[in-house]
């Protein structure tokens, strides 16, 4: 995927600026055992964005509202990846596989051929804040052997924008800072920036990635001085191509994820917890896991 970092820096190309093409806002609904999330990729409104399947905001203070948790389930044909803000949540599955996911950590599990795992808070109170994101594999990932990524809080790098702003580096490159996240086929860059108030950043992301900007704390402005969209909590601006993309806080400042990924262009079939290319692929995977294969 080439990617001229410099273009914009010498020549100033508006094209190769990113733009909000358009502006979603999450859907509350209900999904695990009873867990109250909100909805940003994955519903009616956004379906998809080629190579992301689902983006999930979990957040409340309310137990009652997380404590049922998500019981064993199963994935195959994509890759889970839970990045913890506030909160913690056990994750187990059925190869044996355990890990605590703690605030600040991100767990970058690729299913491939298929898992059946637990996603449980390991508390009883307090705030529990997080995200969950889907991402896709190609057809030639799709029946990998499951793999595990856990990173802990102090192996993400954070990166100083200037103006106070700065982001921590989940996956993919920023300035001189690499994600801990490793090998994963849709090449993805993962920040999550925090915007003092007024206080603007220049993000470089590959020309050609599919990408978007979800705020998920106060207000930031997003693209060229002269064509920015604002956002407020709990809107995602899905993105034009480009190279640059330009963020500056409002009065209140803001926090937003920035993602970006490698579109794969090809067929999605999709049920439930399965993605698969083909409906003869997705029969394979409810047989395989009825009969105990995963
Ligand atoms: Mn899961």
């Amino acid at each position: 995927m080439a990617s001229v970092q410099g273009a914009s820096a010498l020549g100033g190309q508006t094209g190769t600026r990113r733009v909000v093409s358009r502006t979603i806002r999450g859907r509350a609904v209900s999904d695990g055992a009873g867990v109250r999330l909100t909805r940003v990729i994955g519903g009616p409104d956004l379906p998809d964005l080629d190579p992301f399947l689902l983006l999930d905001e979990f957040r409340s203070d309310d137990p009652g509202d997380y404590l049922a948790g998500f019981p064993d389930h199963p994935h195959r044909g994509f890759e889970t990846v839970t990045y913890m803000l506030a909160g913690r949540m056990r994750h187990g599955d059925n190869k044996g596989n355990t890990g605590l996911l703690r605030a600040g950590s991100v767990q970058w599990m690729t299913a491939g051929r298929g898992i059946v795992h637990s996603e449980m808070p390991e508390q009883e109170d307090g705030l529990m804040w997080g995200f969950q994101l889907w991402v896709n594999l190609p057809l030639e990932h799709k029946m990998a052997p499951p793999r595990y990524q856990d990173i802990a809080p102090e192996r993400i790098p954070e990166v100083v924008l200037g103006g106070g702003a700065r982001a921590r580096v989940v996956a993919g490159r920023l300035r001189d800072a690499e994600g801990p996240v490793r090998g994963v086929a849709t090449e993805p860059h993962y920040f999550d920036v925090a915007l003092p108030a007024g206080s603007a950043a220049d993000v470089a992301l590959p020309r050609d990635h599919q990408a978007f900007a979800y705020v998920f704390d106060g207000e930031v402005r997003i693209g060229p001085v002269d064509s920015a969209t604002g956002l407020a909590r709990g809107e995602l601006g899905v993105l034009s191509s480009g190279e640059q993309l330009r963020l500056a806080a409002g009065a209140n400042g803001g926090r937003l994820l920035v993602v970006a990924g490698r579109p794969l262009g090809e067929p999605i079939v999709r049920y439930g917890p399965f993605v698969m290319n083909t409906r003869d692929q997705i029969h394979e995977a409810i047989e395989d896991f009825s009969q105990g294969r995963f």
